[in-house]
C-alpha cells in the first residue's frame, strides 16, 4: 500500500529517516520528511508528473520534519503549484507550530496552504484522513494518521509509546486493514518495543502490520521472526537492474 523512501530511526543513515508516500495519478501524499530521507526524494525523481502535493507530519522530531523547509522549496523549482501540509483540525498549536516552523526558515506561508484534516480530500478513494494523539514523548504533540480507503483502514504510527491506542487498533482491525508503526530497537522510552507490539496483535494478523523506523539489520530480523511485515527502502528502477546483474 505505501511505498518508503526511507525505513530507519533518527540516525540511520543507511536506511534512512522512516518516509512513506502514496501516490496517485498526478496526486501524492508524504508522510514525514526526514533530513536524511530528503536527498534520496530527488534521488528518485519522485516528483516527476505530479502537481498536486500532500505533505503529513506525524510530529516535530528532526527525522520526521527536519527537511520539510527544503521540501517545499524544491517542489517550488519543480513547478508544483499545489503545495498542501495537513495539520490536526482540532490542534491550532500543531498547525502554529509547522507554521513557525517554515517561518524561521525562510519559506513563506502563501507558497503552501494548510490543510486541515478534516478537510483533506487526497485520494478519490480514500474519503476520510484524520490525526489521532497519540503517546510519544513527553515534549513533543505525536500523531497517528487514520485514512479510510475504499476496502480497507489504514493505521500509520510515526513514532509512539502507546498501547492503549494500540489496543483499540487491535480490537477493531479488519481483515484488509493495515497497521504501519514504529517498533523499537534502541529506546525503550521513546518507542513501542517488539514484544509489547507481539502482545497486543494477535499472531494471525502480524502480517497486517507493517514495522518501520528501524534502529539496525537485527531489528528487522526480530520483527520477521515474530511474524510481522517490515517495510522496505524503494529502489529506483537504475538500482533494482544493477542488482539483479550483480547477481
Ligand atoms: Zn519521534
Ligand atoms: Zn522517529
Amino acid at each position: 500500500m505505501l511505498k518508503f523512501i526511507g525505513v530507519g530511526d533518527l540516525l540511520n543513515q543507511e536506511m534512512l529517516n522512516t518516509c512513506a508516500y502514496i501516490k496517485e495519478g498526478n496526486k501524492m501524499l508524504i508522510i514525514d520528511c526526514g533530513i536524511l530521507s530528503f536527498k534520496r526524494m530527488m534521488e528518485l525523481n519522485l516528483f516527476e508528473d505530479v502537481n498536486e502535493v500532500y505533505i503529513a507530519i506525524t510530529h516535530m522530531h528532526p527525522d520526521h520534519v527536519g527537511a520539510l523547509a527544503s521540501l517545499i522549496f524544491y517542489l517550488n523549482t519543480k513547478n508544483i503549484v499545489s503545495k498542501n501540509i495537513i495539520v490536526p483540525s482540532e490542534d491550532e498549536e500543531q498547525k502554529q507550530n509547522i507554521v513557525n516552523f517554515l517561518s524561521l526558515q525562510g519559506v513563506e506561508n502563501d507558497i503552501y496552504n494548510i490543510v486541515k484534516d478534516e478537510d483533506a480530500i487526497i485520494f478519490n478513494d480514500m474519503p476520510k484522513f484524520s490525526y489521532k494523539k497519540i503517546k510519544h514523548t513527553e515534549l513533543l504533540k505525536s500523531f497517528a494518521i487514520e485514512m479510510s480507503f475504499a476496502d480497507k483502514k489504514v493505521y500509520y504510527l510515526g513514532d509512539n509509546i502507546d498501547e492503549k491506542y494500540q489496543k483499540s487498533i487491535a480490537k477493531k482491525l479488519g481483515e484488509n486493514d493495515l497497521v504501519y508503526t514504529d517498533c523499537c530497537g534502541g529506546n525503550t522510552e521513546l518507542h513501542i518495543s517488539l514484544l509489547q507490539l507481539a502482545n497486543i496483535y494477535d499472531e494471525k494478523v502480524r502480517k497486517q502490520v507493517c514495522c518501520m523506523h528501524f534502529k539496525d539489520d537485527e531489528n528487522i530480523d526480530e520483527a520477521k521472526r515474530l511474524g510481522f511485515s517490515v517495510a522496505i527502502k524503494e529502489q529506483s528502477k537504475e538500482e533494482y537492474l544493477k542488482k539483479i546483474m550483480s547477481h
